[in-house]
């Protein structure tokens, strides 16, 4: 599946004035200074490539969560009805911009818990095994959640939790999945199979997959079909309405800038919107609003994604999503994705311009089959260049077994920093 044709969209230059001049032209770069740069200790900018692991806080993050504060100081309760932006409807102030960003209509989304909460939450309604038709299909390098969660959906229906699980595995000596052997599976397995839950965006490999096409096999073979788009929301458009996916999930932290362990995005596909026999697990923040406070006896549910909230939700987490969503409103994800591929794209020409056989790319080299990550697996899993480079001043990750995870975020991102990046790595390699 890997596409060998590698920066099919642009041609670069490898010295340092081509970077300068990258990012002189380069619309979004005024993005920067809306963020907090961390810094080393001589308060050097550090390059931070972890915008996948946690996005960094816009400046004007602190005004909008001072302003709950105060609210709540000046008013206490009455702050449901009075404050700024009522606590009430809160949440609805910040359903449009993202829809917008995920590629759904504001029915189908709702910000509300926390990522593998909301999984959970979805299979409870989506998982619907029957005795025929009772597995589950992950990717192999699935994300430790969303498998341990998986699994825990298949012992709680009183399923075996290895022999309930299909995986989809890239081939021996690749890395990327591949549709085809997708395809087999579900030719072979497909009646067998309840619901199909994919990460969007590969976790490990920066495979960005194509959503449309899992699921309009997936429905083929009567199976449900989710996504976790963590590594999707704010990086790619994913244009989950379009891809027909009954439901998805992700986190905000990531891509989305909201701070560490910040509430959680669920999108629910239109068409499942008014069906009131579909199980869910209820609270009565997915009640009729009009009369929530009356205390019925019998549960009212909400149209949409609205109808599988449970409680009250954390006003000081929706605060902190509020500046990114702004940016985000402004930017449009579109223009992100275009300075991304451009950007992901340079990060790569350089990489490859190094020629070292200690380090291979094993995201997929086609820009439209990933994000901005590019996890890059050492030889040997040589856990010391990470750690050199940590030291060097570049942030990025390790992901167990072999791989340095790096992600130069459009929004905050330079040319310069990706170009300082590969700079430090070639020196670390060559000592
Ligand atoms: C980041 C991430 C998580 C983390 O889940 P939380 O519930 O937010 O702790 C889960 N799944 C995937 C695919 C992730 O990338």
């Amino acid at each position: 599946m890997r596409n060998t044709k590698s920066n099919i969209l642009f041609t670069f230059k490898s010295d340092l004035s081509y970077a300068i001049e990258l990012d002189q032209n380069d619309p979004l770069s005024k993005y920067r200074n809306e963020f907090h740069i961390p810094k080393d200790s001589k308060g050097n900018d550090l390059i931070y490539l972890c915008g996948n692991s946690l996005g960094l806080q816009p400046k004007a993050t602190i005004k909008h969560v001072n302003q709950e504060l105060e609210d709540w100081a000046n008013y206490g309760v009455d702050g449901h009805t009075e404050g700024k932006t009522p606590w009430l409807p809160y949440h609805e102030s910040l359903t449009e911009c993202m829809a917008k960003i995920v590629g759904a209509k504001p029915i189908e989304v709702v910000l509300m818990n926390t990522l593998t909460a909301n999984l959970h939450f979805m299979m409870v309604s989506f998982y619907q095994p029957t005795k025929k038709r009772y597995k589950i299909l992950i990717e192999s390098d699935a994300f430790p959640s969303d498998k341990y969660a998986v699994e825990s959906h298949l012992r709680h229906h009183g399923y075996d939790d290895k022999e309930g699980v299909i995986l989809w595995s890239p081939r021996p000596n690749e890395q990327l999945l591949n549709y085809e052997d997708l395809e087999n599976i579900l030719k072979e397995q497909g009646d067998e199979i309840a619901l199909i839950m994919i990460g969007g965006v590969n976790y490990y490999t920066g495979q960005y997959f194509d959503l449309k096409r899992i699921c309009s096999l997936g429905h083929q073979h009567g199976c449900a079909v989710g996504f976790d788009c963590a590594h999707g929301a704010g990086n790619v458009q994913l244009n989950l309405h379009d891809s027909g996916a009954d439901f998805a999930v992700w986190c905000t932290y990531k891509y989305m800038n909201s701070g560490p362990g910040s509430i959680a995005g669920c999108f629910v596909h239109e068409r499942h919107a008014e069906k009131k026999d579909l199980n869910r697990f209820t609270g009565w923040w997915g009640h009729n609003k009009e009369t929530r406070f009356q205390m019925r006896d019998e549960f009212d549910q909400l149209a949409g994604a609205e109808g599988w909230q449970l409680s009250n939700p954390p006003i000081l987490s929706m605060a902190a999503i509020k500046a990114p969503l702004i940016i985000f409103d402004e930017t449009g994800i579109e223009r992100l994705v275009e300075k991304s591929k451009k950007l992901t794209g340079y990060f790569e020409y350089l990489i490859n311009e190094l020629n070292n056989d200690s380090i291979s790319i094993i995201t997929p080299s086609n820009p439209d089959e990933r994000g901005c990550q590019l996890s890059i697996q050492v030889k040997n899993a040589n856990k010391n260049l990470h750690k050199n480079l940590t030291e060097s001043g570049v942030i990025s990750d390790w992901r167990e077994p072999d791989v340095i995870r790096c992600a130069p975020v459009p929004l905050y991102n330079s040319y310069q920093d990706v170009y300082f990046m590969v700079e430090r790595l070639k020196k670390i390699l060559n000592e």
